[in-house]
């Protein structure tokens, strides 16, 4: 996903996605012990740990590839924040944007309103955009999204000195260590200003933006302009998430992400023996959340088959 969907720096140290990426990408490639399958999707299952046979088709035509145990690592898509319930008018303002669209304009360096590319003077972002929602049944956090926001906010104030950058949040929930790396910096060295408040629409207004909501510290109504909103959209399963996990039959949770039927102290295993999950298929995860899970995995995975021998 950082590449395919363009992401500029990563969070929390500000090093280049293609290049982080790009770098675990090579090592695979250039492996004799790995055989990469570009554009490859799976059309059946069959058999069970020690003798799986999986039937792929790709830009060669169809193949079975037999293995003893399998790891998915099928991961997540962004939430579509211009779905019905959605009040931001993303799919009807140019100028309404989501954290992924932004991400690809910081990796250009140029941050303009796609309306009439203009320098924004003021831009925001509204926190928890299909997360921690009950009425659309996504009731989780998902993680990542405040830190992301933060440290676009602190890209956005060093592009641009000029633009004042707003966060909209119902609580800022950082990560770990990311509210010394990304929330205080954001604050006190870059001026970014936080406003706990629960924004209910954006609606035009000129030639530009009114968000409309509530502001909770103050108890009182807010109305504020802006020339660039962007939607702090959440993690949902990815269309292969839900698909593998049906091929395999595996246990899902109710959001569609797949289940670690042994969590919290082992969080890959499957309700599928010889079946092994990691990364955001298994819920809302940062990268290191995900190259933790997918060490794990691989290792479970191989004592699965090991512990298989010695028994058999
Ligand atoms: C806007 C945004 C910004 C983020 N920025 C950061 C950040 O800066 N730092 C950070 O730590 N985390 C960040 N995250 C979280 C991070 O993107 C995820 O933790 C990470 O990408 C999950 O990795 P993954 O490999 O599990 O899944 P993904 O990145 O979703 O990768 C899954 C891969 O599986 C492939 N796939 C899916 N289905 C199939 C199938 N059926 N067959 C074959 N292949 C398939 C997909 O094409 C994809 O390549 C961000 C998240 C968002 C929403
Ligand atoms: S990380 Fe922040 S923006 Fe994302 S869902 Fe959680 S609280 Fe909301």
């Amino acid at each position: 996903m950082p590449i395919a969907a363009n992401y500029a720096a990563l969070t929390p140290h500000f090093e280049n996605a293609e290049e982080a990426m790009g770098r675990l990408i090579a090592r695979a490639t250039a492996s004799d012990l790995v055989e990469v399958r570009m554009s490859t999707e799976v059309r059946s299952v069959e058999g069970g740990l020690g003798d799986w046979s999986i039937t792929v088709e790709g830009p060669d035509g169809s193949a079975v590839i037999d293995c003893g145990a399998v790891i998915l690592a099928t991961g997540f898509q962004h939430f579509d924040p211009g779905g019905e319930t959605q009040m931001y008018g993303y799919y009807e303002y140019p100028d309404v944007i989501a954290l992924q669209d932004l991400e690809a304009m910081l990796k250009t360096e140029n941050v303009v309103r796609p309306s009439n590319g203009e320098t924004p003077t003021r831009l925001c972002f509204v926190q928890c955009v299909g997360s921690r929602d009950r009425q659309i049944g996504n009731e989780y956090c998902s993680k990542v999204c405040c830190g992301v926001a933060s440290k676009e906010a602190i890209e956005v104030r060093k592009l641009l000195p000029d633009c004042e950058v707003f966060i909209f949040y119902i609580d800022m929930r950082m990560y770990g260590y990311w509210e010394n790396d990304i929330y205080w910096p954001a604050q006190e060295q870059h001026r970014v200003q936080y406003i706990k408040g629960i924004v209910t629409e954006v609606l035009a207004k000129g030639d530009r933006l009114l968000v409309r909501g509530e502001d909770t510290t103050m108890g009182r109504p807010m109305e504020v302009p802006m020339d660039i909103v962007v939607l702090s959209v959440g993690m949902e399963p990815s269309a292969g998430t839900r698909t593998l996990a049906q091929l395999f039959g595996v246990q899902q949770n109710k959001f569609g992400f797949i289940d670690s039927v042994k969590a919290p102290m082992d969080t890959v295993t499957t309700s599928v023996q010889g079946v092994f999950v990691c990364g955001a298929a298994l819920g809302p995860a940062d990268l290191e959340d995900c190259a933790s899970s997918g060490a794990a995995s691989a290792v479970k995975a191989i004592t699965s088959l090991r512990l298989r021998t010695v028994a058999g």
